[in-house]
């Protein structure tokens, strides 16, 4: 199963993440797909207001790596692999964010790390139409990434 959603501008988009932020409980993977200005950061903000984050969530394209605490003990690491030629040490820190069931894992550009990208995760495409609005294919690979899409289908 795959979905379609169409989103109006960038309010909808903070929304639609923090629909999708309410329903993770923790070890999920995302990965988000799209050119630069897609809206993956902007996504991302509304999955940590999901999360219950207070923290202001920054693009991590510089720092690489963020992390933020949300309710319930649950942790947000936020990776931006735009800038990295190698993966080397990110390699060994994404593996333990992954094994771990508190944590929800997201990925923008996942390209240097894709032999560590485990098979359950939910790859969410994004692709911008004109300026102000995106589209999104949501698509996924195992157990729990199969249960969030069919919640996200629901909603
Ligand atoms: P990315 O992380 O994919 O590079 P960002 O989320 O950082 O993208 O930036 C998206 C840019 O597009 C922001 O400047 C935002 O204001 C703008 N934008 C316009 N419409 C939308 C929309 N519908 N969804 C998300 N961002 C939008
Ligand atoms: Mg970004």
């Amino acid at each position: 199963m795959m979905i379609f959603i169409k989103i109006d501008n960038e309010d909808d988009m903070k929304t639609f993440g923090e629909s999708l932020g309410k329903l993770l409980q923790g070890g999920e993977f995302i990965e988000l797909i799209g050119d630069v200005g897609a809206g993956k950061t902007t996504l991302v903000k509304g999955i940590a207001v999901g999360l219950g984050v207070e923290e202001q969530v920054q693009s991590p394209s510089f720092t690489i790596s963020r992390v933020y605490n949300g309710r319930n003990n649950i942790v947000l690491a936020h990776y931006d692999f735009y800038r990295l030629k190698d993966a080397g040490i990110m390699e060994n820190e994404l593996k333990e964010t992954i094994g771990d069931s508190n944590t929800i894992t997201i990925v923008e550009w996942s390209g240097a790390v894709v032999k560590t990208l485990p098979i359950d995760r939910l790859s969410v495409n994004i692709t911008s139409p004109t300026e102000d609005s995106r589209e999104i294919v949501i698509d996924h690979g195992g157990d729990l990434s199969d249960k969030l899409e069919k919640q996200l289908g629901l909603l």
